[in-house]
């Protein structure tokens, strides 16, 4: 080696100045360093050692990085792998605990609380502890989930002679805004202002309308980012527990890696086997979503479940681990209902527990692009609309359904045509905010494909008149999402009144709702 040694001047190495030698200490030991300056100095070597210790320390992980994620043939080391994590998990239990007792600490009873939330190690549907049934009763009945201030009905004014007030009251309106603000996204924080009586100015009411819509788009971006980071491949040790049983059985050949990774499930890419017990040909190539949904969430997702009419009696007797199965087996029957009427979406292969295994939409381990990752050519983009408008009144008429989140990240591009995922939160359009979910469909896909230089493409409004067949005539989005609300609430009161649900809102015939 060349290089410049450290140690180059030994004391052997020449005649030392006079004073070296006759130092009563002794001439300064001779530490040999094997390594060049440019080693010591090097950043790269740093880490190198430092991933070394690394590696030695946490073996498990670097295993469980490499290579295809389930085989076959691997299953044998999988105890270990899995004892390791269960070790993990019941280390993070314990973190957690001490974690709470510390939040608990520094919160005391005081009204504005710190949460430690974003510092616990495990969710805590992972937990099989009781504390987690008592957390959900919590989400269950939401204390700050009052009533919607009442509104105006259509005709415009309450109240007789001078008594009267027009929907253009400022109080009323007022009233009216804050009430809408339940429309946002229900990832959207609009605080408990919905419960009280609060009367927000058009003003402000549009410029939280603003903010509303950016947060939607931040938050759809800031998904797609966790989409594509490694670090949360793992699934929890029954889960796979599951998968290598699917693997086992010969209904996989391979689970190769995964595809996705998002805040509600996990997605992987499998190589169908070819299992005779199953009746059913399996796919040569299949997606499992693995559903793990956090209660964080569920707080959100509630409002898609809860008022679902289908799930209805069992939802308030589940514990939250059958809540998630309850997203996986929604998944399905919605995806049954599509592949039924012909729409081009995932084909169900088998549901176990919150594990939905599906046709996979791509190819070789390639997913199929979002819509909103594809170059289309004018002309595609064009038949891609018209695919969709299609497919959105096939969905409402035929399945009854409602996908309430549609948009260029939940379409995917394959074989020349638009595919459909994601439909566990798909509710029929009767729930009582299926509609506002429709619109908020229709404004998704009518700004992508508008923005997309689509001409011919709707408007929200009329999209969204042309998906349901109603007839909604209102020319401003304001007064239209008041439309919608009317109706919904129309529809509440009639279930109130008969207590069955209207099969749809149908506009042809003498429809029972929508009549003033
Ligand atoms: P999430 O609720 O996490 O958004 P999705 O069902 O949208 O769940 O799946 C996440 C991602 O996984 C999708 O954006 C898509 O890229 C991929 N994916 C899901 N299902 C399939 C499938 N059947 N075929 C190919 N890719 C899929
Ligand atoms: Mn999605």
């Amino acid at each position: 080696m060349d290089s410049v040694g450290v140690a180059a001047a030994a004391p052997d190495a020449g005649p030392g100045p006079a004073w070296q030698s006759k130092c009563p200490w002794g001439a300064p030991s001779t530490t040999s360093i094997s390594c060049s300056l440019a080693d010591v100095m090097s950043e790269q070597l740093a880490k190198e050692l430092q991933l070394e210790e690394e590696n030695a320390a946490f073996p498990e992980v670097v295993a469980a990085a490499e290579g295809p994620f389930i085989t076959g043939e691997n299953i044998d080391t999988s105890s270990d792998l899995m004892l390791a994590q269960m070790l993990q998990m019941e280390f993070d239990r314990e973190y957690d605990a001490q974690l709470r007792r510390e939040e608990k600490k520094i919160n005391g009873d005081s009204k504005v609380s710190i949460s430690f939330e974003n510092y616990r190690k495990v969710h805590p549907y992972d937990s099989d502890s009781s504390e987690d049934e008592v957390d959900w009763q919590d989400t269950r009945h939401d204390p700050y989930r009052a009533d919607k201030p009442t509104t105006t009905p259509r005709r415009g004014f309450i109240g007789k002679g001078k008594d009267i007030t027009t929907k253009h009251d400022e109080v009323v309106c007022g009233r009216k805004n804050t009430a809408r603000m339940e429309n946002f996204a229900p990832e959207f924080q609009v605080g408990d202002g919905i419960g009280m009586d609060l009367k927000l100015s058009n003003q402000v009411f549009n410029a939280l309308k603003q903010h509303a819509y950016s947060e939607e788009r931040r938050s759809a971006r800031l998904h797609e980012k966790k989409e594509h980071s490694t670090a949360e491949k793992a699934v929890d040790p029954k889960t796979r527990l599951l998968l290598y049983k699917m693997v086992n059985s010969g209904m996989l050949e391979t689970i190769t890696g995964c595809i996705s990774t998002g805040k509600e499930s996990v997605v992987f890419h499998a190589y169908g086997g070819n299992s005779a017990t199953e009746d059913k040909v399996i796919p040569p190539e299949c997606a499992i979503k693995v559903f793990k949904t956090t209660l964080n969430e569920f707080k959100n997702r509630d409002k898609y479940i809860k008022d679902d009419y289908r799930f209805k009696d069992r939802f308030s007797k589940l514990n939250p681990r059958k809540i998630i199965r309850m997203w996986a087996e929604k998944e399905m029957h919605n995806l049954t209902r599509m592949q039924n009427a012909g729409i081009p979406c995932p084909q169900v292969v088998i549901l176990k527990k919150h594990v939905l295994v599906m046709s996979f939409i791509g190819q070789d381990q390639v997913p199929a692009p979002k819509l909103k990752d594809v170059t289309l050519s004018s002309e595609d983009m064009k038949k891609a609309y018209y695919q969709i408008l299609n497919m959105m009144q096939q969905l409402y008429r035929e399945c009854n359904l409602v996908h309430a989140d549609l948009s260029e990240y939940n379409m995917l591009w394959h074989d020349g045509k638009v595919w459909l995922i994601d439909v566990s939160q798909s509710v029929e359009p009767t729930h009582p905010h299926g509609l506002e979910f429709l619109f908020r469909d229709c404004r998704n896909v009518s700004q992508f494909f508008q923005k997309g230089g689509v001409a011919e493409a709707l408007n929200e409004r009329e999209l969204f008149n042309a998906v349901s067949g109603l007839n909604i005539t209102a020319d401003n989005e304001v007064d239209f999402q008041a439309e919608i609300e009317a109706l919904e609430k129309m529809n509440e009161d009639h279930v109130q009144n008969h207590g069955k649900k209207l099969s749809a809102f149908s506009s042809d015939g003498d429809p029972p709702i929508y009549d003033e």
